[in-house]
């Protein structure tokens, strides 16, 4: 059996092509208390294969200024937000993803502001999920943000003997997002978990011994996947390999604040001769390790 994280890798290797296009927003839709479902449309998408929790960026408008002569609304610059692929529809090339309303933030923003008709940018795709057929055991760890990936994922592993999810929503309803299926123990926490002995971490940590072979998806905030990663892989002993670990947002910093940074890292790797959509490679820049080999006393 092909461990979680050399599927992603392979999955990402096969897939190179950018797709980036201008997409048309057709609806806009609240389908939870804090979730937020929006349509797409694009010419651009016929060119788009999907597969479970794919990942895509917007180019949203900063707020909008003044300009010299007076006249409003224009975009002071752009910025980019990731967000997951909930649905595809080639036929219409209709594209929908669930936003979680934060309240505060870019996307807070653009969520005030969006109108039918309105156009964004797109730049895709990033693949973020793949197992092995022959996989026994998958168990999803995910924070608000993280839950329409986590969604997307628990809802193409119907076919696993052993599922289970460990999620934390901002309230009750909006657990409606996670297939019914599915055996969860979710936790209900207003504003998502961030950093040290947050309570997703304490979530996994009150779980009784994983079965062997059990794959890891895990989606959080930085220093949350952080602890939790170092649990899986030095106090349970789970094989790198066996884990797909993503931070989805860090706290009190902005995506702009963290994209600079990455952007320093990946131009350094890449530079280096190291392949930039390797989920090593992104495993390494992202926990800030060292892109030589593996030492198990750092991981
Ligand atoms: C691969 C990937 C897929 C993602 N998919 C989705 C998705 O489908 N839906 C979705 O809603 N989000 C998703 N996210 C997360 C989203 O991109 C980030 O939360 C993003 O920072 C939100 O931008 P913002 O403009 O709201 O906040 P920013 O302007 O980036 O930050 C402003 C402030 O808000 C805080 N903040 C940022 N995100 C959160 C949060 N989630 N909870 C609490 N505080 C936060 C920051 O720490 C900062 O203090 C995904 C992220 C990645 C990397």
């Amino acid at each position: 059996m092909q461990g979680i994280r050399e599927m992603v890798r392979a999955c990402a290797q096969g897939d190179r092509e950018r797709l980036t296009c201008t997409a048309t927003v057709t609806k806009v839709s609240r389908i939870s208390r804090h979730f937020i479902r929006i349509q797409l449309t694009s010419p651009g998408f016929d060119r788009y294969t999907p597969a479970p929790a794919d990942a895509f960026r917007l180019l949203l408008p900063q707020h909008a200024r003044a300009s010299p002569t007076g006249e409003e609304g224009i975009p002071a610059r752009v910025s980019m937000r990731a967000f997951t692929v909930h649905s595809f529809d080639r036929r219409s090339r209709t594209l929908e993803f669930d936003v979680l309303d934060h309240a505060h933030g870019l996307v807070a923003n653009w969520l005030g502001s969006i109108v039918i008709g309105s156009a964004v940018e797109f730049i895709g795709i990033r693949r973020e999920f793949a197992l092995d057929p022959s996989t026994t055991g998958l168990v999803v760890i995910a924070d608000a943000c993280a839950l329409p990936a986590a969604s997307a994922v628990l809802g193409a592993s119907a076919e696993i003997p052993y599922v289970h999810a460990l999620l934390e929503v901002p309230h009750s309803e909006d657990f409606r997002l996670v297939p019914e299926s599915v055996s969860t123990h979710w936790l209900v926490c207003e504003n998502s978990s961030a950093g040290l002995g947050s309570s997703l971490e304490q979530l996994v940590l009150e779980q009784p011994p994983f079965p062997p072979g059990t794959q890891f998806w895990l989606a959080a905030e930085s220093g949350v996947v952080q602890r939790i990663r170092r649990y899986l892989l030095n106090d349970c002993e789970i094989p790198l390999s066996s884990l797909h670990a993503y931070a989805y947002w860090k706290y009190s910093v902005t995506a702009d604040e963290r994209d600079a940074r990455d952007l320093a890292a990946y131009t350094a790797a890449s530079e280096s001769g190291a392949d930039v959509l390797d989920p090593e490679v992104v495993d390494r820049i992202e926990f800030g390790r060292s892109l030589l080999p593996e030492d198990t006393n750092t991981r």
